[in-house]
């Protein structure tokens, strides 16, 4: 499975990161490392851009991170138009910043950077998986 189940729109298919699809599937956010540099990327990158080293290992996202920003979309981009209101957030997991949305079960009053989340898997109806933040 590629990225054309990632997200709720269609991707093309990413070969390369193909094995962060399958890791979704087994309740895991996971990305890579460079073993060279030793540099974490989200999303996972199969090449480094730092040192330019191919060979990376994958590793989970920290359990708890820190919201450190969010917006709220209130007018979805071509193909997320019937999912707005929805929100946007950045968070950072030792140091690891990852981008994502943040759950619709959590309440907006609930949501101010500096609150506690995890990054958790989730599956929509039509069999798409993604990811989103959580409150912990
Ligand atoms: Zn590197």
């Amino acid at each position: 499975m590629g990225f054309e189940n990632f997200g709720t729109v269609s991707f093309t298919t990413e070969a390369k990161t193909e094995e962060f699809i399958n890791y979704l599937e087994q309740g895991k956010v996971m990305t890579t490392r460079c073993k060279k540099c030793g540099s974490a990327y989200f999303p996972p990158k199969m090449d480094c851009p730092s040192c330019l080293n191919s060979d990376v290992e994958w590793f989970e996202i920290a359990d708890t991170g820190q919201l450190v920003t969010y917006t709220i979309v209130q007018y979805g981009p071509s193909g997320f138009e019937d999912e707005a209101p929805y929100t946007l957030a950045i968070a950072d997991f030792d140091g690891l910043r990852v981008f994502g949305r943040i759950s619709k079960d959590v309440d907006e009053n609930d949501i101010n950077p500096g609150i506690a989340v995890k990054v958790v898997p989730v599956k929509s109806g039509e069999g798409k998986i993604a990811y989103e933040f959580q409150k912990v």
